[in-house]
């Protein structure tokens, strides 16, 4: 039995701790996967012609574990984050990791590392499966060899003291993805040019930027690395799948979970100007399941929802709605949950 994990899990915050065991898989271009193995937590060697790091042939997943009301340990659809990478693999030419080896190395970083999950409600362990092309290549093609790599962080709860509305600002200079461009995958090439924009809204006192289209600069695309909604007239809006919006395990959830709750959930074209004339409007994501706004800035026009710092009723609604059915509070109705073996 190894002892308790040295973390203070009242002060854990979004950031990286680092634990026992991390997992690694490799495979030839043409051959195919078989399952990898754990190893001590630690550095990694690479070619410095590695493809990942010449060209950016990689892409990463994100998910947590965490310990719920039923007293097990369990993961939110999983599944979901395996056939995302494998989408990815296939727009960065990487050969796809099977779902069954994908599923079987997240659960064995879990139970490897279980003395890192935080207790009950005071956040969960973070899952960070990563696939690159770490073999040698020096002109732009494929990498010869690839990495499927998998290392686990304790995180803590996302909202300390209850949600906050954030105020965001909408990027008229910036686009996050171009049609026929990677925005659809994880790709990690997509997420350091967003570094400066996101960096210069902080600094203007914004908590993100909000992303428009790159045809027309018409419509909202994401916050940051995250999916938006709105609520107009009863109903509620999500920017749809066009391929340069990266399709969220926890916006499919959400979409689920507010047409079983009745509302008529539309995915269209969301324009800037009509989320600003929305009653409510949130993101979400893995990290903080689901962000109130409270205002959105373009130019010189700043649409606040409701009083700016009280999340909306739906809003609030779907957050309880999921994170009930995530911690097992509410009944799992649509198979969500998945417990990881010998954590049960
Ligand atoms: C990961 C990510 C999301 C959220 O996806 P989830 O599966 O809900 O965590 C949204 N937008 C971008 C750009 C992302 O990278």
């Amino acid at each position: 039995m190894m002892s308790e994990a040295p973390v203070d899990w009242d002060s854990l915050t979004f950031s990286m701790t680092e634990t026992d065991f991390m997992y690694i898989a490799k495979t030839a271009i043409d051959a195919p996967w078989t399952p990898g193995e754990m190893m001590p937590y630690g550095n990694i060697s690479i070619s410095p012609a590695a493809g990942v790091i010449n060209y950016g042939q990689g892409l990463f997943e994100g998910m947590k574990a965490y310990r719920t009301n039923a007293g097990r340990v369990v993961l939110f659809r999983p599944e979901e984050n395996a056939r995302r990478m494998q989408r990815g693999a296939d727009r960065l030419k990487m050969p796809p990791v099977p779902e069954s080896i994908f599923i079987d190395a997240v659960e064995q970083c879990v139970q490897q590392n279980a003395r890192w999950i935080p207790p009950m409600g005071k956040g969960a362990l973070y899952v960070r499966p990563l696939l690159n092309g770490s073999g040698p290549v020096l002109g732009v093609a494929p990498a010869p060899e690839y990495t499927f790599m998998i290392y686990v962080t304790p995180v803590g709860p996302y909202f300390k003291g209850g949600m906050s509305c954030i105020n965001l600002l909408i990027s008229d200079e910036h686009h996050r993805a171009a049609p026929g461009g990677s925005g659809g995958v994880k790709a990690i090439g997509n997420y350091a040019p967003g570094m400066m924009p996101s960096k210069n809204a902080k600094a203007a006192g914004y908590a993100e930027v909000i992303y428009l289209d790159a045809e027309e600069h018409k419509y909202v695309e994401e916050v940051g690395a995250a999916n938006f909604f709105c609520l107009k007239d009863g109903v509620l809006y999500t920017p749809e799948l066009t391929g340069t919006i990266l399709p969220g395990i926890t916006r499919d959830s959400i979409i689920h979970l507010a047409r079983h709750m009745g509302y008529e959930v539309v995915e269209k074209k969301v324009e800037a100007e009509f989320a600003m004339s929305a009653e409510e409007a949130f993101c979400c994501g893995t990290a903080a399941v689901i962000s109130p706004i409270g205002s959105i800035t373009l130019g010189d026009k700043t649409a606040t929802y409701s009083d700016g710092v009280t999340p909306g009723e739906l809003t609030l609604k779907l957050y309880n709605a999921l994170t009930n059915i995530q911690n097992e509070i509410d009944e799992d109705t649509f198979g969500w949950v998945h417990p990881v073996p010998g954590l049960e």
